[in-house]
């Protein structure tokens, strides 16, 4: 099941089931919605149904307290920016606030520093958590979503702490809906690419993670509580690589799909550039 958060003609935001005419053919794109919050408790079907491309998709969730990203869990992609494989898994947050959604436009603080994408498989959780063994760890999922990890490049060394280079508004693209019945097992073995204006730069495999799904919910939760909606960002395969003004960056998970964010045209950074 393919779960997205939506608004439709103005309304407020709700939740709803996706399907898709890849599932059977013999209806278009739709979405029927939902009353309720699946990530806090039962759901009812609210009566309306529409056709996919007469709404605007949200971010699928709003983490409830906070985003984990997982740094460098890809080998290839430590190498290509001159790091060692961490011993133990690099963890850093992201705050909620850094969430926007399909087709959100991409905003970075006036710095000057060049905004990276990071395709990324994000686990949703869906209950609170904390303690989880590795075996345990399929029971905490809620499903799974695609992310982008935009990281400010030229800021994340010299800041040290990352609660800017990866925590600035708009740093956080979720979408565009979260898959609920991927098993932990066919999540760790899908593959992941990225584009920009078409061209492709990132391509790998979540089975590449040097620290898989289930271990890092363990360790996660060894220090912190995690709670029902809050996200995992669970590392980004090698190919990173800054976005220019106005670029278009589409990030696709196989089985769950594809999330697009454009660059502002524009940016303080760039305002030297007038290609665009
Ligand atoms: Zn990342």
């Amino acid at each position: 099941m393919r779960i997205a958060r939506y608004t439709a003609s103005g309304a407020d935001p709700a939740y709803g089931v996706v399907e898709l005419a890849e599932d059977n053919g013999d209806h278009p794109d739709t979405i029927t919605g939902l009353t309720g919050d699946p990530l806090a408790g039962p759901v009812h079907f609210s009566g309306e149904r529409l056709p996919l491309d007469q709404v605007r998709l949200l971010a699928p969730v709003i983490p409830r307290s906070k985003i984990v990203g997982v740094g460098r869990n890809f080998a290839a992609h430590a190498a290509e920016l001159g790091n060692e494989v961490p011993q133990t898994p690099l963890t850093f947050y992201k705050p909620n606030t850094a969430v926007i959604g399909p087709d959100d436009i991409i905003v970075p603080p006036e710095v000057e520093s060049a905004v990276d994408f990071e395709g990324e498989l994000a686990v949703v959780i869906g209950r609170i958590c904390k303690d989880v063994p590795v075996e345990r760890a399929e029971d905490v999922i809620f499903g799974y979503t695609v992310g982008n990890d935009l990281t400010l490049r030229d800021l994340q060394g010299p800041d040290k702490q990352w609660s800017r280079a990866k925590g600035f508004d708009t740093s956080c693209p979720l979408g565009p809906w979260m898959v609920a019945h991927l098993t932990l097992a066919e999540a760790s073995d899908l593959t992941i690419t990225t584009t920009v204006d078409g061209e492709v730069r990132q391509s790998g495999s979540t089975r590449q993670m040097v620290t898989p799904i289930a271990e890092l919910i363990a360790h996660i939760t060894s220090f912190t509580t995690l709670l029902p909606g809050d996200v995992i960002l669970t590392g980004t395969p090698q190919g990173v690589g800054p976005l220019t003004p106005g670029a278009e960056v589409s990030v696709t998970i196989e089985s769950i799909g594809t999330l697009t964010n454009t660059m502002i045209p524009t940016t303080t950074a760039q305002s030297g550039d007038d290609d665009q």
